[in-house]
């Protein structure tokens, strides 16, 4: 027997909506499998109540927001191709090169031994995301994210040039020509694998790119792996999953709710001024807010939410909302800014605070960590130098008067060129350094060695405690200097 099958997205028992599921027109599959419920409700804004897409058309509106808008995405799509070809001091601006795990920002290059510097360096970025949100709200997400940058001013645009819109709405135009969209995919398939290979070289360099370009894939399979895996990725988010990146996956949206609070900068709709909504001319005396409930807001969101329903998840502060809202305001001759910058406080008619604990805190730890990473920065020689000792036995009795004890010293040439070291101390003129292989003393730019090395003393230095300081002083070509305290162990 064909039973109607009930919504399987949907959330609720509520009798309401199992009345209003069981009441949805219902439709046959082409399969013959019985009436199914016909996707006339969604659960989520881009998800229908049968569990089917629900495929977002915004319209576009063309207002002040969206210029400036349009203009930071142009320059930030420009300094993304830009960057890995900017070199300071003859080296990159930026190269992750995670082969060789060393990792230049601005010219300075950090090594693995600079977990430190780089977890500073990380948790800076971390709190200044939550100071920033808790200022401005999704400001990223809005105006800097790749995923909205890309979709929206780049993507978003070719899809209107093939497919054109069906009068001023969103909607592609007229039926789907398959010349059209082989056109609309070529254009596509090359945005992204330039995108791909620009991305790669982040990571390898762009003299490295080139030559790979200029070379047969199987020279280099695995870099051609990752560029392909990485360009199937792009176009199968920016053709196909789109907004629901923002929506499903994305993990800032969701935690929006403990990094904003009642004062935060977000695209908020004035309910006290645009409530109760009505359509149409309002006739004089009656009770009607400033919403002529035109739906333009609802129709061009990217992520296809009603901002009058409060703040969402969904919302990533595109201010097409603002746009198109103050168009029709204009059109009604109402002042615009029914929908705008706002805060929930400051919507709900509370007075702003923009001292509050959180404005007060994180800039607080913002500074204390960045202050930290720039100060380990600072204070970083040309290179690396770090005792440990020496294998087997704490010390050896050599020969009557004399002791040796063994070293081993971790050193990393922090340089861009190729160093030689010397290792030489300016205590007690009976110590003696003994380097066992003095090659080992000659470091390539960036590499890190293990230095065996023997200390010859007298054994009165440690008579009585049985220990010694003293300090190795490290030199390379260039005049950087360490002075390395290491304690050597003797006969008490
Ligand atoms: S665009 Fe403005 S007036 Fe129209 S429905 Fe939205 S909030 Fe109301
Ligand atoms: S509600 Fe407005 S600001 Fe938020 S995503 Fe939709 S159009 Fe953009």
């Amino acid at each position: 027997m064909n039973r109607p099958r009930l919504p399987a997205t949907s959330k609720s028992d509520h009798p309401e909506d199992l009345v209003a599921a069981q009441d949805a027109p219902k439709h046959t599959t082409s399969w013959g499998q019985g009436p199914l419920l016909a996707p006339e409700e969604h659960v989520l804004s881009t998800l229908e109540r049968d569990g089917s897409r629900r495929w977002l058309y915004p319209k576009l509106s063309t207002g002040a927001w969206w210029k400036r808008r349009r203009v930071v995405a142009y320059v930030l799509m420009v300094i993304f191709v830009a960057i890995p070809h900017l070199r300071i001091g003859g080296k990159p601006l930026v190269l992750l090169d995670i082969a060789n795990r060393e990792f230049t920002v601005f010219g300075r290059t950090f090594l693995p031994t600079d977990t430190l510097v780089l977890a500073l360096l990380i948790l800076s970025v971390f709190v200044s995301i939550v100071l920033i949100t808790a200022l401005v709200g999704r400001a990223w997400c809005g105006w800097a994210c790749p995923q909205t940058v890309y979709m929206e001013f780049l993507f978003r645009p070719i899809d209107r040039l093939f497919e054109g819109t069906k009068g001023k709405g969103g909607q592609p135009r007229g039926a789907r020509s398959l010349p059209k969209q082989a056109g609309r995919f070529v254009i596509y398939l090359a945005l992204c694998m330039f995108l791909a290979h620009t991305f790669l070289s982040y990571f390898v360099g762009t003299e490295q790119l080139s030559q790979w370009v200029r070379s047969s894939p199987f020279e280099h399979p695995l870099a051609f792996f990752v560029m392909a895996l990485t360009t199937g990725l792009m176009i199968f988010d920016f053709m196909f999953f789109r907004e629901q990146l923002c929506v499903i996956a994305c993990p800032y949206g969701r935690f929006q709710s403990v990094m904003l609070d009642q004062q935060s900068l977000i695209v908020g709709y004035d309910p006290v001024r645009g409530e109760p909504r009505k359509k149409g001319k309002r006739v004089a005396g009656e009770t009607a807010g400033d919403c002529v409930d035109c739906n333009q807001c609802v129709v061009v969101c990217p992520t296809g939410i009603d901002i009058r329903k409060g703040l969402q998840m969904e919302c990533i502060n595109c201010t097409q909302c603002i746009d198109a809202c103050d168009d029709v305001m204009d059109r009604v001759g109402k002042p615009r800014g029914l929908i705008r910058y706002s805060s929930q406080d400051s919507l709900a008619r509370k007075p702003n605070r923009f001292l509050r604990a959180r404005t007060i805190i994180y800039p607080v730890v913002l500074l204390l960590v960045f202050g930290g990473f720039v100060y380990a920065v600072s204070t970083k020689a040309g290179f690396d130098a770090r005792p440990l000792s020496g294998r087997g036995a704490p010390f050896t009795v050599i020969a009557p008067g004399e002791v040796s004890k063994s070293f081993r010293m971790r050193l990393v040439n922090r340089t861009s060129q190729a160093q030689v070291y010397q290792f030489s101390h300016q205590s007690d003129a009976a110590i003696q350094i003994e380097v066992l292989d003095r090659q080992q003393l000659t470091l390539s730019a960036g590499a890190n060695r293990l230095v065996p090395f023997n200390v010859i003393f007298p054994p009165r230095l440690t008579r009585g405690s049985g220990t010694h300081r003293f300090a190795v002083e490290i030199e390379d070509q260039s005049g950087n200097r360490r002075s390395v305290p290491i304690t050597l162990l003797g006969p008490s």
